[in-house]
């Protein structure tokens, strides 16, 4: 490069300093798009429940202001109280069968650039950790943070606890807050949806357990002898473990990722590693290669089912008992949040159905591809033509956001089912062929973005993006 350019200077002067001014840009793009650094040293406490963090977060100021703050979220906050915690009031018995029990996170120190800092936790959950910073960061630049801190675990079947069988470490380490150019988006953990908006980031963990446990999580580096994990992966929207000691692990290839599946006996975790694997196989050819290598299903505790993390979904254990075909069902959902949520982010605040109506509409085009064409449709006829006949979804309309609605009977009804209608209805409008030539360009220019929803609109075309408005706005 360097040779190419003392050439042309020798040569061609403005043709030298345009090559440079671009090479600079290129530089400062690439500062600016490069992704946060996490490195977490974790060490878990089976006595007391408690897991003592010392984390350091490299963050890159990617809005064109300065900075002279930044947000963090620490969600373990949110499960403090029983009045602020993230399940419904319906919903609290399944989620703490033992009664309702405090998790939180103690902040012990938080430096800037080496320097101690000022910092205060913020919001009704105190779920936000507000970190001022010791020089106003500006476009590109980028700030070291560390933390320490000790989460102390519920006990309960959501995201963050623990229960007899496993512990639940999902959206428990401190992750910046989406800064969207202009402002902060700050958001409560609700009990409903997901609440999660972030961007990607290059993980290095490193975890102490006691040496009975087995640990899953994505970018495992050798065997965890001796109870320390570490775990390197890059892009990731959030780092997510679960620790069991009762783990048995199968693997199967898929799409030439290995998806290892972590259930209670051999043949549950055979069984599983197989179904993820033909779920990685259909959406591979539906939408595109992932990145990732890999993909772990994890069996837990789970009052609320199944939950994708990137390179990571968790199922409850109930669905390895009842025989209602729901476990492939739940497992394709997930699978196929690896490309809608994972690889592809969107606001799942503002817009839950960006991901989720997109994700229920492939869960159904996996039945199509594994089962064929009758049995996607006998799907739809049974779960999703109901909803459309009830009539009852009004006062919210599909692009509510998450804090407009009340149940998650109606939310699953308007975002996820009807959702699902909506894209079998622009796929049928579009043809087969421009609807997934649409849906891989939306993979292919999004992955490892937050994609607004008009740029899933754009893609569709007038006629498509004119449907789904349609759709949306709760005109269909
Ligand atoms: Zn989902």
């Amino acid at each position: 490069m360097k040779g190419v350019l003392q050439w042309v200077k020798g040569h061609y002067k403005p043709l030298a300093s345009a090559l440079l001014f671009a090479a600079l840009a290129l530089f400062l793009l690439l500062g600016a798009d490069a992704p946060d650094e996490i490195e977490i040293a974790a060490v878990y406490d089976e006595q007391d429940h408690t897991l003592q963090v010392e984390q350091t977060i490299r963050y890159v100021n990617r809005s064109e202001l300065e900075l002279d703050s930044v947000y963090l979220y620490l969600h373990a906050n949110a499960f403090a109280t029983r009045e602020r915690a993230p399940v419904l009031a319906s919903e609290l018995l399944q989620a703490y069968p033992e009664g309702f029990s405090e998790g939180y996170a103690s902040v012990e120190k938080v430096f800037v650039n080496g320097e101690t800092a000022a910092w205060a936790l913020d919001g009704p959950q105190q779920n936000l950790l507000l970190v001022a910073l010791d020089a106003p960061l500006g476009k590109g630049e980028r700030v070291e943070l560390e933390l320490s801190y000790t989460l102390q675990l519920p006990k309960n079947r959501l995201r963050f606890g623990y229960s007899e069988k496993d512990v639940r470490l999902l959206n428990a380490f401190a992750i910046p807050a989406y800064h969207d150019g202009s402002a902060w988006q700050l958001h409560e953990y609700s009990a409903i949806g997901d609440p999660f908006v972030s961007t990607v980031a290059d993980y290095t963990v490193t975890l102490q357990t006691p040496s009975s446990f087995v640990a899953a999580g994505p970018g495992l580096q050798g065997e965890g002898e001796d109870g320390v994990w570490r775990f390197k992966a890059r892009d990731l929207r959030e780092f997510a473990l679960v620790l069991c000691k009762d783990y048995c692990v199968a693997q199967a290839e898929g799409a030439g990722l290995t998806v290892r599946a972590f259930a209670y006996d051999q043949e549950d975790a055979q069984a599983l590693a197989s179904l993820g694997a033909q779920a990685v196989e259909v959406f591979s050819e539906l939408f595109g290669a992932l990145s990732q290598d890999e993909l772990l299903l994890c069996v837990g505790d789970f009052a609320l089912g199944g939950m994708e993390y990137p390179g990571l979904v968790l199922l409850d254990r109930q669905l390895l008992q009842d025989d209602d075909g729901m476990l492939e069902f739940v497992v394709a959902h997930e699978a196929a949040h690896q490309w809608w949520y994972a690889a592809v982010g969107s606001d799942q605040v503002n817009h839950p159905w960006q991901d989720e109506a997109l994700t229920e509409y492939s869960t159904l085009l996996y039945y199509e591809a594994v089962y064929g064409r009758e049995s996607m449709e006998s799907l739809y006829r049974s779960m999703i033509q109901p909803v459309l006949e009830g009539g009852a979804l009004e006062g919210v309309n599909m692009d509510s956001p998450l804090s407009a609605f009340e149940t998650n009977t109606f939310y699953d009804a308007l975002v996820y089912r009807k959702g699902a209608a909506m894209w079998h209805d622009i796929r049928v409008l579009l043809g087969n062929d421009g609807f997934l030539d649409a849906l891989r360009k939306y993979h292919r220019q999004y992955a490892g973005k937050l994609a607004p929803p008009e740029a899933l609109l754009q893609l569709l075309g007038k006629e498509g993006s004119q449907r789904a408005l349609e759709w949306i706005a709760g005109q269909r």
